[in-house]
């Protein structure tokens, strides 16, 4: 006996992913990409689902989803099994935590600052699908180029480190006097240092991105700490809002956790039905929801 005949009604949880069209029976079955990554086998298997069952194309959504369209409704359940046998697992829709976006990041980007896929798969593990006011996007970026456009979601976690410069090797080019992208490096003479001159930062404009760390010829810029932005509140849709800073420099993954666990708490607690967490936080006061939010999240990371 197939799924289809046995007539067995589908969990709510089975049927998260499926969204109607606009031609009656017809889904869209959305599909689960952690980081954008899947394997080649799970690409074949994707493959055969949307000959059999769609129209034979698949589509690429522009946060790392892959969706498969045209899915008859009475196929949804077989198409779901066919693909689960490949570990290809339904992603999310409504007012729940979506699919985590994130770049290569230090795996293979020489940009990357933080290890952006095994951050995602804790995320991953912690919050997708968890249910929240509405619907809620995290994304995380390897650095400050920020490639997966962090301040567009509701949380967003990007790579930064705290730079420090060293003498030894410095052959006093200037390059990184241009070439750090907000001009807070300067060059000041300093006779008390060996090599009579010094390039300093100022620490309260520097936005913490690898760029004088990765571009100077010498290696004289190193990265002291290497850690993690964390922006809330972003959103893109019918009312877009940029993401506010969090805190701008949390030392470890517990620490960038905990506070996107105590961010999402925050958000189930105090959002309103279909609210985005960043309208939340205008309706509630930045500072106020940064302050609580910040003081659970030490309180987590003292738990820990
Ligand atoms: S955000 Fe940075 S680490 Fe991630 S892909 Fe872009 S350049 Fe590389
Ligand atoms: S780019 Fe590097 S070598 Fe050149 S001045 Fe700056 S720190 Fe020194
Ligand atoms: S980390 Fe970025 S912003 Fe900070 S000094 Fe280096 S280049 Fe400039």
């Amino acid at each position: 006996m197939t799924v289809k005949e046995n007539n067995v009604k589908q969990p709510v949880s089975d049927r998260i992913g499926m969204m109607k069209q606009t031609q009656p029976d017809l889904y869209v079955m959305r599909l689960k990409a952690l980081a954008g990554d899947l394997s080649s086998l799970q690409l074949a298997a994707i493959a055969e689902v949307a000959e059999r069952y769609g129209q034979g194309v698949v589509h690429l959504s522009v946060r790392q989803g892959v969706e498969i369209h045209h899915v008859h409704k009475d196929d949804l359940e077989e198409a779901r099994l066919a693909l689960g046998e490949a570990g290809v697992e339904m992603g999310a829709c409504g007012p729940r935590v979506r699919g985590i976006v994130a770049c290569p990041g230090s795996e293979s980007c020489k940009w990357g600052v933080i290890d952006t896929k095994q951050l995602a798969r804790e995320l991953d593990e912690r919050h997708f699908k968890r249910e929240t006011p509405s619907k809620f996007k995290i994304a995380v970026t390897g650095c400050a180029h920020n490639c997966t456009k962090a301040n567009e979601n509701d949380i967003g976690i990007r790579g930064a480190i705290e730079p420090r410069w060293q003498s030894e090797a410095c052959t006093d080019c200037g390059h990184c006097l241009s070439f750090c992208p907000v001009g807070v490096i300067e060059r000041r003479v300093d006779e008390q240092h060996e090599a009579g001159f010094r390039y300093e930062l100022d620490e309260a404009r520097c936005i913490n991105c690898s760029v004088c760390t990765s571009l100077c010829p010498t290696g004289s810029w190193v990265a002291g700490k290497q850690g993690y932005t964390v922006l809330i509140g972003g959103t893109m849709g019918k009312i877009p809002r940029f993401a506010s800073e969090l805190k701008r420099f949390a030392e470890t993954e517990a620490e960038a956790l905990a506070l996107v666990e105590s961010a999402i708490a925050f958000y189930c607690e105090h959002g309103r039905k279909k609210e985005r967490f960043g309208h939340m936080i205008d309706r509630i006061g930045l500072d106020e929801v940064k302050e609580e939010i910040l003081e659970a999240a030490l309180q987590r990371v003292e738990k820990e």
